[in-house]
């Protein structure tokens, strides 16, 4: 066994079995939030206009000048034709789902590594998601398993880009317009990503992000859909506010999906996310900068793959994942997990599987009739059973690692100890199988 130079077994012994743990300080927590955003928050709350929205068709039925600016402003960042705000990226999806008129039973193809509300968007208008696998380098869509996913009832590919990168929107794209499908890019975790020169999120028929705090900018609680088309544009405006007292007013025919909800989102959320938008391309930078320190680091560890960006993609590491072969290390994912979580390092072993949640193996959604998926429209049995998804389950089961980047603001230093950690843990993994 080789142990890189600088680590001196002996005098190492791993935390987990009684020696000094190699992280004894905290990390510093991340948080975007500064005195721009401080004052451009009070600046709203002494005007006391702290929403303007109007549910009717009305001038304001668009939302005060706050929501008009943060659009605006993200609408340039974007490069699209349209930004929209709502409440939270949740409510994002919904609308995105409803405005491309999705109907009860249609089939929507989504991956199971994301956060439940992208699949449960689809279920909101009684639609049926159906789970399709992911790459096993970029944990995206994998557009082949898509397509053996396809059928004569799917009408839309929800792609998520998990982590921080873009999903092959260009093969994804190829293969909607064959089939003709719409597409969902849920970019939550992407905002400022590239892909062939464009933002992810920005190639679909809907995309968008979240505004929640757990990301990299923030308002609390909040989202923004971007689209380049104008229907789908005051579709989803209408989504937001109320459509069904709207429609009417506004001379809109299609009356597909024009239950409306309230999304709105707030003046003083705008306001902030005014501020946090001006932010981003910084906060990327130096995530982007420990990621850099991460891969230097880890480089060269028997059995660890770290991240892999697409070519002509740029990742904004949301999520730092790395992909541990146990075969080649000869110790289990699970005992290199407890060595690392002993020496202090923040690494999480899972993502979600979402196929696997409860309301997926017993198909209860509306009521506790099985309802929307016995709906009674033609309609296929949707298998949910483990395996139908094996890149994504063995991820969890055996070979993932994660930091989240947005959990922790991790400093040059931090980072070193991280490493140190993992180097560590690797000089003594004969000792841990
Ligand atoms: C955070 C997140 C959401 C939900 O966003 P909210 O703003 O919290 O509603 C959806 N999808 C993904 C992939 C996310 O990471």
């Amino acid at each position: 066994m080789s142990a890189p130079k600088n680590v001196e077994i002996s005098s190492n012994m791993l935390a987990l079995f009684g020696g000094a743990k190699s992280i004894i300080q905290d990390f510093k927590k991340y948080n975007p939030i500064g005195v721009e955003e401080v004052e451009a928050a009070k600046k709203v709350v002494e005007s006391g206009v702290l929403s303007q929205f109007i549910g009717a068709w009305h001038k304001d039925f668009y939302g005060g000048p706050k929501v008009l600016e943060f659009e605006s402003e993200c609408a340039k960042y974007f490069g699209v034709k349209h930004a929209i705000t709502v409440n939270s990226w949740t409510s994002g999806l919904i609308a995105a789902v409803g405005a491309l008129g999705i109907e009860p039973g249609d089939e929507v193809i989504v991956p199971p590594w994301t956060m439940s509300a992208s699949a449960a968007a689809i279920l909101h208008w009684n639609a049926i998601p159906v789970f399709a696998d992911i790459d096993p380098n970029t944990f995206n869509l994998d557009p082949s398993s898509v397509e053996k996913n396809i059928t004569p009832y799917t009408k839309a590919i929800m792609s998520v880009d998990i982590f921080g990168q873009s999903a092959n929107m260009d093969v994804l794209m190829k293969l909607a317009s064959k089939h003709n499908l719409k597409v969902i890019s849920d970019s939550a975790q992407s905002p400022g990503a590239k892909y062939n020169g464009k933002f992810a999120g920005t190639l679909a028929d809907i995309g968008g992000y979240s505004l929640n705090y757990h990301k990299h900018i923030h308002t609390g609680e909040g989202g923004i859909l971007v689209t380049n088309d104008d229907t789908y544009a005051q579709r989803l405006k209408l989504i937001r506010n109320h459509a069904e007292s709207v429609v009417e007013g506004m001379g809109v025919e299609n009356l597909a999906n024009m239950i409306g909800h309230n999304f709105r989102l707030g003046e003083i959320e705008c306001a902030i996310g005014i501020e946090q938008l001006k932010k981003l391309n910084g906060f990327i930078e130096s995530r982007q900068a420990i990621a850099e320190k991460l891969n230097e680091g880890l480089k060269g560890l028997v059995g660890l793959q770290t991240p892999v960006v697409q070519e002509g993609a740029s990742h904004v590491y949301y999520v730092y994942p790395l992909i541990l072969d146990a075969k080649q290390l000869g110790v289990s994912r699970d005992r290199i997990w407890e060595a690392l979580s002993a020496e202090g390092v923040p690494v999480s072993k899972s993502y979600q599987n979402i196929h696997l949640l409860p309301i997926f193996q017993k198909k209860i959604a509306y009521g506790s009739k099985g309802f929307p998926w016995n709906l009674g429209v033609s309609h296929r049995e949707v298998d949910y059973g483990k395996g139908i998804c094996p890149v994504a389950e063995n991820f969890n089961d055996s070979s993932y690692l994660g930091f989240g980047m947005c959990v922790y603001d991790l400093r040059e230093d931090d980072v070193a100890q991280i490493v140190s950690a993992f180097h560590k843990v690797w000089a003594s993994r004969e000792l841990l199988s």
